[in-house]
């Protein structure tokens, strides 16, 4: 019991990284880019893999979802 909060802060961090990479992206299109369409940064693969038609690194995703929260 004595390393459960350092276990727990490990998967929380795993999870915090997992639910970035995986965010969705705004695109419903099918073919995911493999560089961001916006930085011309590459995608990670795992990300593209994960959502089809993913046209945004998670960085730009990101930027866009706090402009569209305002
Ligand atoms: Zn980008």
């Amino acid at each position: 019991m004595v390393d459960f909060v350092d276990r727990a802060q490990e998967l929380e961090a795993a999870h915090l990284e997992r639910s970035l990479l995986m965010r969705p992206c705004l695109s419903n299109g099918r073919i995911s880019l493999q560089r961001c369409e916006a930085c011309g940064d590459e995608i990670p693969e795992a990300r593209r893999v994960a959502i089809q038609g993913c046209e945004l690194c998670v960085e730009c995703q990101e930027q866009i979802e706090r402009m569209s929260r305002r």
